[in-house]
């Protein structure tokens, strides 16, 4: 008897850690979008919630995870990072994404991003062109059971012919001019959002709107990003 009831309290204790494990995860969450993404003007009902519900700490390096939720961009190993929450939502609501629209993400990274677009979009093809880190994040986006993404591991520069075009392109890795092969990738009325400019300094966020006889380019907000970069022994094939 006595036995049962130690074995009873144990279960309970573990129940409530466990239990107190999550809550806190969450809470952490409803406190990250509401003082460092509604605070600064996010109000796209779709991507607040797409950054309430993806639990962000699971795309961190375990010995990150205590800042996952933190206001800033965090490593997550290969020399790359995953952006601030901040810079998640407001690319992700740039986009105007609707529940029918296919998107293309170039930077892979941790699958955070892509997870992030997951939520809104019906489908996200990404491609990353580290492969430890297009295998980690194809993985874990299984394991965490995002159906509708799709990781590849390549160079984003020439995107995804075969899944064109798209409603909506983000590149999230710092690129020095906007690829030609991802303009002729986006459909007709889609939005592509991707920081340009000079590597080792401040990029600008820059909107591309494709329209019937013309491309409008706006920049949207400074930014640094990691570099754009391209696999010169897979381009000269
Ligand atoms: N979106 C990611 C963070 C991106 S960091 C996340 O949510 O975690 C930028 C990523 O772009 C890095 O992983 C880098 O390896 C990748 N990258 C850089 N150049 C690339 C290219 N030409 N094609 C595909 N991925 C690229």
């Amino acid at each position: 008897m006595e036995k049962r009831v130690t074995i009873f309290l144990f279960f309970l204790i573990l129940n409530v850690f466990s239990v107190k494990g999550q809550v806190s995860y969450l809470e952490q969450r409803k406190v990250m979008v509401k003082s460092q993404i509604q605070a600064r003007g996010i109000n796209h009902p779709a991507t607040l919630s797409a950054m309430l519900n993806v639990p962000r700490h699971e795309f961190v390096p375990k010995d990150q995870k205590v800042f996952a939720y933190s206001d800033r961009p965090l490593p997550i190993g290969q020399g790359q990072t995953i952006s601030q929450p901040y810079i998640v939502a407001f690319m992700t609501q740039t986009l105007r994404l609707k529940r029918s629209h296919r998107v293309l993400e170039i930077g892979t990274g941790s699958g955070y991003q892509a997870a992030v677009l997951s939520k809104i979009a019906d489908s996200v093809y990404t491609i990353e062109i580290v492969e430890e880190l297009a295998l980690s994040s194809k993985n874990l986006l299984q394991k965490l059971g995002y159906k509708n993404v799709v990781v590849r591991w390549g160079d984003g520069y020439n995107g995804w012919p075969e899944k064109a075009p798209f409603d909506a392109i983000m590149v999230t890795a710092g690129a020095e001019s906007i690829p030609q092969p991802l303009l002729d990738q986006l459909k007709l009325g889609g939005r592509m959002i991707i920081p340009v400019g000079p590597h080792n300094a401040i990029r600008q966020l820059i909107l591309v709107e494709k329209k019937k006889n013309k491309i409008i380019k706006k920049n949207v907000m400074p930014v640094r990003f990691v570099p754009f970069t391209r696999d010169e022994k897979k381009n000269k094939g």
